[in-house]
C-alpha cells in the first residue's frame, strides 16, 4: 500500500508497543473486542453517550476500557487520545455509516486496511467500474426506463438498507415509479442471495495466492430482510402495495448458509480479480470484504455490492465457521484481524496493513 508521510506520522505512536484494537460500540463490535482478546491485545470502545449495558452482560466480549463522546460527530476529536494509547481503528459499516465515509477516511489515527477502498466502495458507479474493470459478473444497469425488459429493481444512491427500493415486474409497471431522488434502475436477479466473508492479507506467503498476499474464505452469510422476507405470506407485492406498504430490505438479521462446493471456485475467482484490480486502481484492499450476489439457476453468481470491512454476517462465526475451520480451527473475523495486526507488528509490516 502507498505509504504518504501522513500514513506513516499517524503510525508513529505505534513505534516499538503493543497496539491495542479501538472501534466504534456496535455491529460486530463484539467480535472484534473478542477477536483481540483472544490474540492477547488490549481494547479500546469508543461509545456515543454512556457505554451500553449489553457489554456487561458479554465479559469475554467487553473492552477493556471506554472512551465517550456525547455525538457521533465529536468522534474524531478522540484521535488524539487513541494515538497516545497506541490504537488500531478497525472499521465496520455502522462506523463508516456514521460518520461519513469522508469524514472516516480523515480521521488521524491509524486505522486497518486502506482507507482508500472507501472512495470507491462508497460511490455506486465507481464501485460498478472496479467491478467490472475485475470482469465480474453483475445485474445489467439500465441507463433508462424504456430499455427495461424484465423485472427490475429500482434502487437509491445511499439508500442504507434499500429502504425505498421500487420491484417492478416488467417495464410497464415502471410507470408507477416516481423517483424521489437519484436512483440506477437494474436487473432483478432471481436466484439465491449469499454474502460472502473473505480475508485478504499481504502478509500471508501461503495458502489460495493472490498478488503478494493471500486469499481466505471465512464464512458466509444470507440476510434476513424486513419487509420483503415476508412478501410471499402476503402472496404477491401488488397485495403490499395495496396495503399501502413500500417493500423494503431492512436487515434485520443474518442467517448461516453454504455454497455447494463445486460453486466455490467462482467466488473465489472473482474475489481474487476485485483484490488484483484493487491492487492496480488504488494500492490493494486489506482484511476482511463481503461479495454479496445472486447465484441463478445457471450458476452464474451475480455481485450487487461489495463491503469492503467487517460485515455484520460474521457475528454468526464467532467460534468458527464452515469454512474458517479448514483455515484454523475457531477463527472468527474478529480473530484474524487481530492475528494479522500482530503478524505485522511480529515481520516489522505494519505500515502494509495500516493506513
Ligand atoms: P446495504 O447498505 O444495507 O447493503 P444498500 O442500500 O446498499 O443496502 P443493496 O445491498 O444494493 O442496497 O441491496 C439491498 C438488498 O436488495 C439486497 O440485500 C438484495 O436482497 C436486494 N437486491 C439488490 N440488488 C438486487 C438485484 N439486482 N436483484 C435482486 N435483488 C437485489
Amino acid at each position: 500500500m502507498g505509504i504518504s508521510l501522513s500514513s506513516a506520522d499517524r503510525r508513529a505512536g505505534l513505534a516499538g508497543r503493543t497496539p491495542s484494537v479501538a472501534t466504534l460500540c456496535s455491529h460486530s463490535s463484539l467480535q472484534i473486542f473478542y477477536g483481540a482478546r483472544q490474540e492477547g491485545l488490549p481494547t479500546l470502545g469508543l461509545a456515543i453517550g454512556p457505554p451500553h449495558r449489553y457489554y456487561d452482560a458479554f465479559p469475554l466480549a467487553r473492552p477493556d476500557r471506554f472512551l465517550s463522546v456525547p455525538k457521533v460527530d465529536q468522534l474524531p476529536t478522540v484521535a488524539p487520545e487513541l494515538k497516545r494509547s497506541g490504537a488500531i481503528v478497525i472499521p465496520h459499516g455502522s462506523f463508516v455509516e456514521y460518520l461519513g465515509p469522508e469524514r472516516f477516511a480523515q480521521m488521524d489515527v491509524p486505522v486497518f486496511g486502506n482507507r482508500a477502498v472507501i472512495a470507491w466502495e462508497s460511490d455506486r458507479r465507481k464501485e460498478r467500474e472496479w467491478l467490472e474493470l475485475a470482469h465480474v459478473s453483475m445485474p445489467r444497469r439500465f441507463e433508462d426506463a424504456s430499455e427495461v425488459d424484465g423485472p427490475a429493481i429500482v434502487k437509491y444512491y445511499g439508500a442504507k438498507g434499500g429502504k425505498g427500493f421500487f420491484l417492478a415486474k416488467n417495464r410497464e409497471s415502471l410507470k408507477d415509479f416516481r423517483p424521489t431522488g437519484p436512483y440506477v434502475i437494474q436487473e432483478y436477479v432471481l436466484g439465491t442471495r449469499y454474502y460472502v466473508h473473505f480475508f485478504y492479507s499481504p502478509l500471508s506467503d501461503r495458502g489460495y495466492r493472490v498478488g503478494h498476499g493471500s486469499l481466505e474464505l471465512l464464512g458466509m452469510d444470507r440476510r434476513d430482510e424486513a419487509n420483503i422476507d415476508e412478501l410471499y405470506k402476503l402472496g404477491a407485492q401488488e397485495e403490499l402495495l395495496k396495503a399501502g406498504i413500500r417493500p423494503t430490505f431492512v436487515v434485520t438479521g443474518n442467517v448461516p448458509v453454504v455454497l455447494r462446493e463445486s460453486l466455490l471456485p467462482k467466488v473465489f475467482d472473482a474475489a481474487a480479480r476485485i483484490v488484483e484490480r484493487s491492487i492496480e486502481l488504488f494500492g490493494g484492499m486489506v482484511g476482511p470484504f463481503c461479495l454479496e450476489g445472486i447465484m441463478t439457476e445457471d450458476f452464474d453468481f451475480k455481485v450487487f455490492e461489495i463491503s469492503t470491512r467487517i460485515v455484520a454476517g460474521t457475528n454468526l462465526f464467532t467460534s468458527g465457521s464452515p469454512y474458517s475451520d479448514y483455515v484454523a480451527p475457531g477463527l472468527s473475523m474478529g480473530r484474524r484481524i487481530a492475528q494479522e495486526i500482530q503478524r505485522g507488528v511480529a515481520l516489522d509490516r505494519l505500515d502494509e496493513i495500516l493506513s
